[in-house]
């Protein structure tokens, strides 16, 4: 059985989709959006975050999410999690890299986190439970918090065997997102590479014979600016698994570069440099630097391309500053330890884009349809019904238009479109009133260009836009204030 990147990263989330009922959210771009607290986007975690706090707009799309599950694209090359030194060292950190993630807020907690991710690995993927460790939190007295007895027993009943449950503390079991913000104990899945009897003692300690696969965190505090522990309103469950460990497990490889998401542009790298063949298996056999020259310029140069692709150019501050030091070492490698010639570095993007922007692109389109199309349906039933009440002069009603924009997401123009198949015509200055009065009501400076212009340029609603109070009836009519 072969299992490519797109099966894996497919398989995952129709496990949670279908056999669990988790909506599929589209991977945020790994430019943070409205979070100082961020250079990049560093988890899954992240774009709910106004969730896990309990702040998110009650009224937004977001808000009624109960259980989640995608692939989101994460940097961690500043900031809390900061990888960009072991990169090209080790086989398994990347700057760039995919996080597989399934969340509950406050519904599903420990036992049914544990049970399907258990599943998912050993059933699903079939990948034998003896190569699998489980560690959970052993508490922490600074924090006042206590050992998490009852993950373990969650392991043990799912049939684990004792001596691959094994205790941590704050520093690998207890996740934070920065310095402040949502966290939480986790437990954590590692992979026994070798096969040996004394694979227990290697997890957490660095060594390429045991990596940490998949992370459960159970978010049930928030970290405050002073450094306390603020209990959240609910708790929830937080998963995020790297794509690339997980391809190399199944994929029966030790490094992460020598899965399909990383052996194109390994031979791309050498056709274009004078370096001999990458031969680097574990990350320990190097000599020379050569197969770490290999390592940074093939995670580096996806990042950048990710980076460009997603809005954050190199430049001289924040997030713009750690991509221009990430574009300036894997120039450093491509030219000095790999000897390749003065554009080497962009002839690689073509490479990149086939393996990994064709996935995601993929993936992207496939989740957003799935979002849309039930919406688009109940759209249409809305236009026929109130067409079907209209005399032959009648406008088509701005609210329902209104309604039909801010509860369903239906971009402006699409709404033109399909009056205008239908040959009606809407009732354009009352939508303009409409939205002149929600301007002066939210203080937002919105109009309906400006509306049409974000989506037509794909840029996802903002939560302002969910916070308009109009509400779409069953039956077809709308309810709208005042
Ligand atoms: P590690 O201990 O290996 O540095 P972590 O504990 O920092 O990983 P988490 O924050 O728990 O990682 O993230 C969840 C998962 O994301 C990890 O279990 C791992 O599979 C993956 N992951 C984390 N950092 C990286 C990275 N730099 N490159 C690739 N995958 C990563
Ligand atoms: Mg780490
Ligand atoms: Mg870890
Ligand atoms: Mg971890």
């Amino acid at each position: 059985e072969h299992f490519t990147s797109k099966t894996v990263r497919r398989m995952f989330i129709d496990f949670f989709k279908e056999k669990h009922q988790h909506r599929a959210v589209p991977s945020s771009p790994v430019r943070p959006r409205g979070d100082p607290s961020l250079l990049f986007v560093n988890a899954g975690m992240n774009q709910f975050k106004p969730i896990l706090l309990g702040c998110a707009d009650p009224r937004s799309e977001m808000a009624s999410y109960r259980r989640a599950v995608n692939s989101q694209k994460c940097v961690r090359a500043g900031g809390k999690h900061n990888d960009l030194e072991d990169v090209g060292r080790d086989v398994y950190h990347h700057t760039f890299f995919e996080m597989l993630g399934n969340w509950s807020f406050g519904d599903y907690f420990k036992v049914e986190a544990c049970a399907m991710a258990w599943h998912l690995l050993t059933e699903v993927y079939r990948i034998p439970a003896e190569r699998l460790y489980v560690s959970y939190f052993s508490g922490d007295a600074a924090n006042g918090l206590p050992a998490d007895e009852e993950t373990r027993q969650i392991w043990l009943s799912l049939g684990v065997s004792p001596d691959h449950v094994l205790p941590f503390g704050m520093m690998d079991n207890f996740w934070e997102m920065g310095e402040t913000g949502p966290c939480g104990p986790c437990t954590e899945i590692h992979y026994d590479h070798v096969g040996s009897r004394h694979a227990g003692a290697l997890i957490n300690t660095g060594s390429p014979a045991v990596v940490e696969i998949w992370n459960l965190v159970f978010m049930q505090y928030s970290r405050e600016a002073d450094g306390g522990l603020r209990p959240l309103p609910m708790c929830s469950v937080d998963t995020g698994m790297g794509l690339e460990r997980l391809v190399t497990v199944l994929q029966g490889k030790r490094s992460n570069y020598d899965t399909d998401l990383f052996t194109p542009l390994l031979s791309a790298i050498h056709q274009c440099s004078k370096a001999p063949t990458y031969r680097g298996r574990t990350g320990e056999e190097d000599d020379g630097r050569v197969d770490m020259g290999y390592r940074v310029v093939a995670d580096h140069i996806r990042t950048l391309c990710v980076c460009i692709a997603d809005g954050v150019h190199p430049g001289m501050t924040g997030a713009e500053l750690v991509l221009r030091r990430i574009l300036r070492r894997a120039v450093r490698f491509s030219t000095e330890v790999l000897q390749a010639p003065e554009g080497a570095l962009a002839s690689l993007v073509p490479t990149v884009a086939h393996i990994l922007v064709r996935g995601l692109i993929v993936e992207i389109i496939n989740i957003n349809e799935t979002q849309f199309l039930a919406s688009l349906r109940q759209g249409r039933r809305v236009i026929d019904r109130t067409l079907s009440k209209m005399d032959r002069d009648d406008e088509f009603p701005a609210p329902v238009a209104w309604a039909l924009h801010h509860n369903l997401g239906f971009p402006l123009d699409l709404i033109y479109l399909m009056l205008e198949e239908r040959s009606a015509t809407l009732d354009r200055l009352g939508l303009e009133r409409l939205a002149a009065r929600q301007e002066k009501v939210q203080g937002l400076h919105l109009d309906l260009q400006c509306l049409a212009e974000l989506q037509s340029r794909g840029v996802p609603h903002t939560d302002d836009s969910f916070k308009y109070s109009y509400s779409l009836q069953q039956d077809g009519t709308y309810m709208f204030p005042g």
